[in-house]
């Protein structure tokens, strides 16, 4: 017997019928004798609707009020799957996050979780109960709805198998484990059996929506043992306890077993994955005058307003004539901050002294992943002959010491993904594309 966490995303939740294709995934699991919690999406599409609700009734929505609102998705899934559940004979309720509470931090709309109660799941389990929780909503101090951000439903996920110290996590979706690309854009991405949580927290932060970024953090920090699978298999699919979907493994457990199937003739790629990112904005300002505290001057009251910025490029400093020397600074924001970001930077521009503000929506970020990374020189150069070889220009830079990612043109993504593919040697050999 076994102690797990089953979580269903917003496709696999879509509507009756997936449902109750759900509930007779859960009832296997339950019926083989472990306790079992399950964490739920909304319906996928709903928590659109909901957040374009909260807009369309005011630009400068109240974030407390827009949690209660985009909370509501996923109560209403995970009571539809406690009573499709409690059809097919499964003793199941619903625990919502103010219920257990799971506690967060008060940062409406992207909360971080803090403690959760778990007696009451606990001793339902033991009871041979399935705990349906609604994933992506918790409660504050002053105990007020809460959300976790976009995707956040992974993390409640995670979350919940830390605190009931869980033997696994089955995270289900709508493919069947983390593929070396989004396999939706290159139809010859090869499915990974491993990825390291490093790996997946750098593909993940980079744009692989398969986990939510704090999810991995998290199961990292925890130990939790996370598996992405399939929610879209027949009745007879093997056992998610032979694990047929992808493992998000340590560095040494990854080691180990590399070491043996490398001696079986399977050599580990050097590039496990490319993620792309089309929600990035590019900001340039010309001009910014060449001297000690300039750059800070540009980035401090982007921080001071919570703007992270991504990619930085800085030009060497020039000057002409009587001018004094000066620089451009060209820099990434999340698209959905790019308002608030040349709302701040006009109102800095007295005391930054840049001469104009440029920016362009119209960019992705493409990103190679890989421990192998860490031993191999050459990797960042392949990227850039590659995506030279195809005429397609390179805007920024940034590497860490496992991930290098370029500015494109958003027109180009699906091509550099496909060629850069090519490039480290990923395509699946069986798959037409
Ligand atoms: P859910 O609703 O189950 O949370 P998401 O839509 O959030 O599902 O995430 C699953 C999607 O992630 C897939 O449909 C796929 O298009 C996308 N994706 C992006 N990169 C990858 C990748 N490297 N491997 C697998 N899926 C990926
Ligand atoms: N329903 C939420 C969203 O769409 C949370 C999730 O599905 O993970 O972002
Ligand atoms: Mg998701």
């Amino acid at each position: 017997m076994a102690r797990i966490v089953m979580k269903f995303g917003g496709t696999s939740m879509a509507g009756i019928e997936r449902i109750r294709v759900v509930a007779n995934r859960v009832k296997r699991e339950w019926a083989a004798g472990n306790e079992v919690a399950v964490v739920v999406s909304a319906m996928s599409g709903e928590t659109d609707r909901l957040v374009g609700f909260c807009r369309e009734a005011s630009a400068l929505y109240d974030a407390r009020e827009y949690d209660v609102v985009v909370s509501s998705g996923e109560q209403i899934t995970s009571g539809l799957l406690a009573i499709a559940l409690q059809a097919i004979g499964v003793p199941a309720r619903s625990w919502l996050g103010w219920q257990l509470p799971i506690r967060t931090s008060d940062g409406h709309a992207s909360a971080r979780i803090g403690e959760i109660e778990t007696a009451g799941v606990l001793a339902a389990m033991a009871n041979r109960e399935v705990a349906v929780i609604p994933g992506f909503q918790g409660l504050a101090a002053g105990e007020r709805v809460t959300t976790l951000g976009r995707g956040g439903s992974d993390t409640s996920a995670v979350a919940m198998a830390a605190a009931l110290k869980a033997d696994r996590c089955d995270i289900y979706t709508d493919v069947d484990g983390v593929y070396t690309t989004d396999p939706r854009i290159v139809p010859r991405a090869r499915k990974l059996k491993r990825v390291t949580y490093e790996e997946m927290l750098e593909l993940a932060s980079v744009g692989a929506k398969v986990l939510q970024t704090r999810s991995v953090g998290l199961a990292m920090k925890e130990n939790v043992r996370v598996q992405v699978l399939s929610s879209f298999v027949d009745d007879d699919a093997p056992a998610a306890a032979t694990l047929p979907g992808t493992m998000i493994v340590s560095e040494q457990e990854l080691a180990g077993i590399v070491g043996e199937e490398e001696t079986n003739g399977m050599e580990r790629q050097l590039i496990t994955g490319i993620a792309h990112d089309k929600n990035e904005a590019k900001i340039t300002l010309t001009s910014v005058p060449d001297k000690p505290g300039a750059v800070a001057s540009v980035f401090s009251p982007l921080a001071d307003a919570d703007i992270n910025v991504d990619m930085i490029v800085q030009n060497i400093a020039h000057s002409t004539g009587q001018k004094a020397a000066s620089t451009d600074v060209t820099f990434t924001v999340p698209s959905s901050d790019l308002a608030k970001s040349l709302d701040v930077l006009g109102r800095a521009q007295a005391d930054i002294g840049f001469e104009s503000l440029v920016h362009d929506t119209r960019v992705a970020k493409i990103s190679v992943v890989g421990v192998g990374m860490r031993s191999h020189a050459g990797v960042a150069s392949r990227m850039f002959t590659t995506l030279g070889e195809r005429g397609i220009n390179i805007q920024a830079i940034t590497t860490s010491e496992i991930k290098v990612s370029v500015l494109i043109h958003e027109d180009e993504t699906e091509l550099a993904v496909r060629v850069l593919h090519t490039a480290y040697g990923l395509d699946a050999e069986d798959v037409a594309g």
